[in-house]
């Protein structure tokens, strides 16, 4: 598997992903996407957007706010409870989650090698006195504070005035922007359970310890959604929101497959009723295999009707669905799949990167699907100095940029040009040559048909120029390239 070193140069270099505000040293945790990682990221979003929430009749969508009423986060627990607890330490003053200093390699001081300093591996102790961390593993010399309770919530202020009446949150996750909106959207939309609203949009949590590149930041994206059921209804005997709750972990795992995650790095892991929250009747993380180990991709929770009860208690407004057949108001039970996009995102890039060996030479190669590379076609000109093959190479890039995302490269000799696609992951090339374009005067015929290469059989097949777009249609829609390549015959 591929380091998380590697990954985080490939993405630098090759403009993907950017340290934050990296010209004054870098903000602590935040990233910011280059032009490959945005195409990368919306990509994610938009096909998410279209395989959940526009194609199925069961779902709707929403974009709500990121800052809401301040007694939002207090019916939904997270004034109260969303809290890690820190400690500090008193020579060094940085922090740590006092749950999480025994997965810190720590530095000591060692008193019977004449206070040597040691890095230990985290949870070990010293091999020369035998002694155990107790003071700061960062500098090895602070005590710790006792730990207090750290709100994760970003605070900040509404209007002009900086007072506490004023104080608002960046919210945490998207989620509650569905709840409070649930009434809206049943009323508006004229929905009959079951039915789900998807959101994707940005949240904040001050993390005390960030970290593992855009594995866990402070600002992220979430792709969110409530799936509102009818508890008293059963589904293939079943009570409605086990059912569902079953069907979306199973509709989350393929929908990951489909984008190319390899079945083998995805594993379901159950909480467990220390690991389960006090509202959640069962919660199922799917898990990648990240560079760092199995870490949680993404949550499928079953939040029962503890969020709706929770904002009708606190807004004093009913959040209940009208049951025609039992002639009762009833509150929905809520599935919620919750992913990060970021978090999606570093999932398909480890699982896209190959190393291969060509001709006696090493490919880097990102095998994204075709649907989320960054660049769908590169459109490459065999020689940069005749101005017919440049012309035809820039109209036909032009042409395939109305349908997708489409880039023209004349920065080095051909082959270069190949390895740097296949090292952004770009699907297919087109090489424009002096047959397409010929040349009366040299006595050239041109036959009007380009080269397209495939990126991960390196075959080529030549087309008519006039074909790209129907040719392309079927390819970056899911058709194989043996099939179109069969159509066409290879080159
Ligand atoms: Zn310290
Ligand atoms: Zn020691």
């Amino acid at each position: 598997m591929v380091t998380m070193e590697t990954l985080v140069s490939l993405c630098k270099r090759r403009g993907f992903v950017f340290q934050s505000s990296e010209i004054y040293g870098g903000t602590g945790s935040c990233w910011d996407y280059g032009p490959l990682g945005v195409e990368l990221k919306n990509k994610i979003k938009r096909v998410w957007w279209r395989d959940f929430v526009q194609q199925r009749s069961d779902m709707v969508g929403l974009d709500a706010s990121i800052l809401m009423h301040p007694t939002v986060w207090k019916a939904s627990g997270h004034v109260d409870h969303f809290t890690d607890p820190m400690v500090d330490c008193l020579e060094c003053h940085h922090r740590f989650r006092a749950d999480q200093l025994d997965e810190l390699d720590w530095v000591h001081y060692c008193p019977a090698t004449k206070g040597n300093k040691f890095t230990i591996p985290a949870g070990e102790a010293c091999t020369h006195c035998q002694s155990r961390r107790t003071l700061c593993p960062d500098c090895g010399k602070g005590q710790l504070t006792p730990p207090r309770q750290f709100n994760l919530m970003f605070k900040t202020f509404m209007g002009p005035v900086e007072e506490d009446a004023a104080v608002t949150y960046l919210r945490p996750e998207t989620a509650q922007g569905i709840f409070v909106n649930f009434e809206n959207v049943l009323q508006s939309m004229r929905r009959k359970l079951p039915f789900g609203i998807g959101q994707i949009g940005k949240a904040f949590r001050n993390e005390i310890t960030p970290g593992n590149f855009i594995f866990r930041t402070r600002e992220f994206e979430q792709m969110e959604i409530e799936y509102f059921v009818n508890p008293h209804d059963t589904v293939e005997g079943r009570p409605a929101d086990e059912y569902w709750h079953d069907r979306w972990i199973e509709d989350c795992r393929a929908w990951f497959l489909r984008y190319g995650v390899e079945a083998e790095h995805l594993r379901l892991h159950e909480h467990d009723r220390a690991e389960l929250a006090h509202y959640s009747k069962r919660t199922a993380d799917l898990q990648y295999r990240f560079p760092i180990g199995w870490s949680e991709l993404m949550g499928i929770a079953n939040r029962t009707d503890f969020d709706l009860k929770q904002h009708a208690k606190w807004s004093g407004k009913a959040l209940t669905y009208f049951d025609e057949e039992r002639k009762e108001h009833v509150v929905p039970y809520v599935v919620e799949p919750s992913a990060g996009v970021d978090r999606a995102l570093l999932a398909f890039l480890a699982d896209a990167y190959r190393e291969e060996e060509v001709r006696g030479e090493k490919r880097v190669v990102l095998r994204f699907h075709p649907e989320l590379a960054p660049v769908s076609v590169a459109v490459l000109p065999l020689l940069k100095k005749r101005d017919d093959i440049v012309r035809t190479a820039l109209a036909l890039r032009d042409e395939l940029s109305r349908h997708w995302t489409a880039v023209y490269d004349d920065t080095a000799a051909i082959g270069r040009l190949y390895r740097r696609q296949d090292e952004v992951g770009t699907p297919y090339c087109v090489t424009v040559d002096v047959q397409t374009v010929g040349g009366s005067d040299r006595g050239e015929v041109a036959d009007g048909k380009v080269t397209i290469r495939d990126r991960d059989s390196m075959e080529q097949i030549r087309v008519e120029a006039s074909r790209l777009v129907a040719v392309f249609g079927d390819l970056l829609s899911g058709k194989s390239w043996a099939d179109v390549a069969a159509g066409v015959g290879r080159a």
